[in-house]
């Protein structure tokens, strides 16, 4: 055996633990349990074609050889990417630790205190910069940010402006081409319709609902955000900005001139440029959009005990819980992105990130008056970070790739030059140097930065930021160490124990994955740089693109969602531009079944469809008769139908090809939810079911960390007709012939992530991936039957078998009054993090231990869920004071002097011999979603100040 072969490391199970798992099952071979599993008519006949599989060593090797193929020059292009510095202490302590990194969503609130606090942070330093009431724990990007406050406030300008009938938004020229690009996608479906225009010199009238700036402007000048929201207001018009998160260190939050949402990116704020992403961008607005917010709100409410806790807030109200009456699609956010730049705000406090800011903004001042001296005529009058110069770009350009530097053209007689963190005085003298080429004189170099005017008087900043200690603490590296440390260990990550969520495929995020993160080659690349000069990105996203159109039996793939919501929309998008290219302008129709996750229909609706719901059998999977006849009743008007395949219910449904033939024969396109890939790789793909387009996510199946909630990659694979419009790029020339326009800021959305999923099929080649996915359906398997007799399974396929994942019933314990929410917080004094709770069924449990999952952990796993039943057994309706309702329970509660409860203190906390190896400690008790929602605290100032307020 060869035991480099990385395969043995990713899948959890020995050869030597198949057979006493078979027989478990109930069955004498793997081929026997994956035939019974998967349909015939859908398996694949051949091998994936793929490359040979590297080891581990091959792998660092070549990728690292593939980075020195980047051609990583100084940039100064900005566009709202800037290099940065990511202090050491957070790139150690989270980014490359596995304690923060492959963390799940923190829905189980009572062990993910820590990423919560570090989220609060985030949305503190958040509202404080921008003077606005509420944010958000980050979006997807500040594009996709910006289109999000332009449909909050169409979503509301009925209730706030009575406007029901106004569709008109105005954007400045000023703003980022990739944003304006990015409107438009967004605008058109939804019947929004976008004027760009001067925004000094537009005549607003009443007949807009909104209007989005950029500050500072695109170009770096400081422009009168204040009397343009005066303006508008007057008129009744809301405004949004887009707002360098630095910048507003030295000048006035937007807030105080009464914006009504700020966005933007906090990629500035230590985090890696990485050829795009990812990066967390943020969404602030006004306590009066609270039930508007798109994404996720981190909330302060209390435990049982009446101690301080966090939670997301509003839960059940995240947007794309709503289905086809939410207004946002976003699931999967940034939150590790989000973690760090909260982390560099609490780590540079206040006074140090006004150093930064000064620092910048001194040195754009010192190039302004440099050049200046040598001839060179600079436009922007107020700027902070941004200079704009009269000069030959081709010349320029010449000169400064010698160099290899990076500034950026907007056209032949002008160069913009960002100034940013790492930018020292012999990088300006360098920039110096250049224009002396280029004007042929010289001046005298550059010795020391000054202050300097270049911010108008009434945009100064006056209100303070960041006064709160968590700002004004951990300032040594020991100290934020030890915060950052003392934080991770009230979260339970995949580096404690399973993390069985069905649907969302937590398995191992493996290190030789992740290492290749760290290389400032791959970091240090600004997505709009020439495309010479990316060239090993090049041929890792080629690569990427190439092994996901295999595996999905496809045409063609594109990069660039940022998340699997965002490929559901790009997919249906896609989608939408093919029947209009056919002339078949009203296929409006999406067929969708009621077991949908919530983004199926929300994305829809953004796409400018209307939703049809198709029902579900008394077996779980589709309704064929009811699927037909609503494809027939809509046929003139069909445009596709939305499928998750293998089902949300853990089923591979035979009837799959019937379905998309139905959808077919009557002019609809097929559209795979791709996030129960894990089921299906190397075995079928959505190519052979008949589907056209499908999302991957590659932050389940294809090995990127989950990171707390985010970054994802959601790439969507396309069918041949659909490949012309995959969607492009306002400067980088990418996607289709005839391109939609963009669905994410960067050409190729989160590329750095990227690298992970190229690893990941890169070591484990053809057989290693249909070996996963083998392992991955008989890990479901074996717990299936191992938990048959104490759980009911819910649905299984026609041979009596799950797929990767499985329903478990808790119903029925209504009878003994305890609820799945009780046995998802018993689990916890278990060790265990719950697995998917009331999805897609309210009342159940979706189990997927993932391949990567031994058998002696899923064995503990069991034993927990065993243990619980017989509690539940021992439960009475009548009498609450029972280990799963008190659960979970606390340090302090077991430590404490007293202890009242009718069980003893080892059944609370030590309920199985195992748990007391390695006992993870919640550390607080069950949290008051209710209280938090109706006292909504979202910033992480002293409870008193609200109650004074
Ligand atoms: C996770 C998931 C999605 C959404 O993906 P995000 O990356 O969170 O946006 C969509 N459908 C299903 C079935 C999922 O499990």
């Amino acid at each position: 055996m060869n035991t480099n072969d990385f395969s043995i490391r990713h899948i959890g199970p020995r050869l030597s633990d198949y057979d006493a798992m078979l027989k478990t099952i109930g069955v004498s071979s793997l081929d026997q349990l994956i035939n019974e599993t998967i349909p015939d008519n859908i398996k694949l006949q051949k091998e994936l074609d793929l490359d040979e599989p590297m080891s581990e060593f091959e792998y660092s090797s070549h990728i690292n050889e593939l980075s020195k193929l980047n051609k990583v020059y100084k940039t100064y292009i900005g566009l709202g990417y800037n290099p940065t510095i990511l202090p050491a202490v957070i790139q150690r302590n989270i980014l490359e630790n596995p304690g923060w990194y492959t963390a799940y969503t923190p829905y189980q609130a009572e062990i993910a205190q820590g990423r919560l606090e570090a989220l609060l942070n985030f949305q503190t330093m958040v509202t404080d910069l921008t003077g606005m009431e509420l944010a958000n724990a980050s979006l997807l990007d500040e594009s996709t940010a910006a289109a999000e406050a332009m449909s909050l406030l169409f979503a509301v300008r009925d209730r706030d402006q009575k406007k029901a009938d106004v569709n008109k938004f105005f954007v400045s020229d000023l703003v980022l081409p990739q944003t304006i690009d990015l409107l438009e996608t967004r605008a058109v479906p939804i019947g929004i319709e976008l004027v760009i225009g001067n925004e000094a010199e537009y005549n607003l009238t009443n007949d807009y609902f909104g209007a989005l700036l950029q500050y500072p402007a695109k170009n770096g000048k400081i422009t009168d955000i204040k009397s343009f929201i005066e303006k508008a207001n007057a008129v009744n018009i809301k405004v949004a900005v887009c707002a360098d998160i630095l910048s507003l260190i030295k000048l006035e939050a937007p807030g105080k001139f009464g914006a009504d949402v700020v966005v933007g990116t906090t990629q500035r704020f230590g985090i890696p440029m990485g050829y795009g992403g990812p990066h967390a961008a943020y969404f602030a607005t006004k306590e009066a959009y609270k039930r508007d917010i798109p994404g996720r709100i981190i909330g302060v409410t209390k435990d049982k005990n009446g101690n301080r806790a966090l939670r997301m807030a509003l839960q059940t109200r995240e947007q794309h819980i709503k289905r086809d009456k939410a207004t946002s699609n976003i699931c999967t956010a940034q939150v590790l992105l989000a973690v760090m730049a909260g982390m560099y705000a609490v780590y540079h406090g206040p006074r140090g990130l006004t150093y930064i800011a000064n620092k910048v903004n001194n040195s754009a001042a010192a190039l302004s008056k440099a050049l200046k001296d040598l001839g060179i005529e600079q436009t922007n009058a107020y700027f902070f970070d941004t200079i704009q110069i009269k000069a030959d770009a081709v010349k320029t350009k010449y000169e400064a790739e010698k160099k290899e530097v990076n500034f950026h053209y907007p056209d032949t007689n002008t160069v913009t030059i960002s100034i940013n963190e790492t930018t020292s005085i012999s990088d300006l003298n360098e920039i110096i140097s250049i224009f002396e080429k280029v004007t042929e004189t010289t001046t005298s170099p550059i010795e020391t930065l000054e202050t300097n005017d270049t911010i108008p008087d009434h945009l100064q900043r006056e209100t303070e930021f960041l006064t709160l200690d968590v700002f004004n603490s951990y300032h040594s590296e020991t100290e934020l160490m030890r915060y950052i440390k003392r934080l991770e260990r009230k979260d339970l990550a995949l580096n404690q124990s399973m993390i069985s969520l069905g649907s969302c495929t937590m398995k191992l995020n493996a290190a030789a994955e992740m290492l290749p993160l760290s290389n400032p080659n791959w970091g240090n690349i600004h997505p709009f740089a020439p495309v010479n000069q990316p060239i090993g990105y090049k041929l890792v996203l080629n690569a990427l693109e190439n092994q996901l159109t295999e595996i999905t039996g496809f045409s063609a793939t594109s990069l660039q969602p940022n998340s699997g919501a965002q490929g559901e929309f790009a997919g249906l998008m896609v989608i939408r531009a093919y029947h209009e290219s056919r002339g078949d302008h009203h296929r409006n129709i999406c067929l969708i079944p009621s077991s949908a996750h919530g983004t199926n229909p929300a994305s829809a609706v953004m796409a400018g469809m209307k939703v049809v719901v198709t029902k579900a059998s008394e077996n779980g999977n589709i309704d064929v008769e009811d699927l037909r006849e609503k494809a027939i009743k809509y046929k003139d008007n069909l445009s596709a139908l939305m499928v998750t395949y293998p089902s949300t219910h853990g089923v591979f449904e035979s009837a799959i090809c019937e379905i998309t033939q139905i959808i077919h024969d009557n002019g609809g396109q097929v559209y795979m939810d791709g996030a129960n890939m894990n089921a299906q790789v190397g075995l079928t793909n959505p190519g052979k079911i008949g589907a056209d387009v499908c999302h991957l996510n590659l932050h389940k199946t294809f090995a990127i960390p989950h990171g707390g909630g985010g970054p994802g990659v959601g790439p969507i694979c396309v069918a041949k007709q659909l490949v012309p419009f995959l969607p492009g790029n306002p400067i980088i020339k990418t996607g289709g012939h005839q391109s939609i326009s963009a669905i994410s800021a960067a050409p190729f959305g989160s590329a750095l992530a990227c690298l992970i999923s190229y690893g990941y099929i890169k070591m484990l080649g053809a057989a290693g991936l249909k070996k996963s996915t083998e392992i991955a359906i008989l890990n479901a398997n074996y717990i299936k039957a191992r938990l048959d007799g104490a759980f009911n399974t819910l649905y299984s396929g026609e041979k009596g078998r799950a797929a990767h994942e499985m329903i478990i019933d808790c119903r029925e314990f209504k009878a003994k009054g305890i609820e799945v929410v009780d046995i998802a917080k018993r689990l916890m004094d278990y060790g265990f993090h719950a697995p998917t709770v009331s999805f897609p069924v309210a009342g159940t449990m979706m189990i997927e231990p993932t391949e990567s999952e031994s058998k002696e952990e899923m064995d503990r796993f069991c034993d927990a869920m065993i243990s619980i039943r017989h509690e539940i057994e021992a439960a009475d309706k009548d009498d609450d004071n029972n280990p799963l309702k008190n659960a979970p329970h606390t340090q302090a509660m077991l430590t404490d002097d007293e202890w009242n409860l009718p069980y003893s203190r080892k059944t609370a906390a030590f309920p199985l011999e195992y748990v007391a190896d390695n006992k993870f400690w919640p550390t607080v008790r069950r949290v008051d979603d209710a209280y938090g929602d109706r006292n909504l605290i979202c910033t992480c100032a002293p409870i008193e100040e609200y109650m004074e307020a």
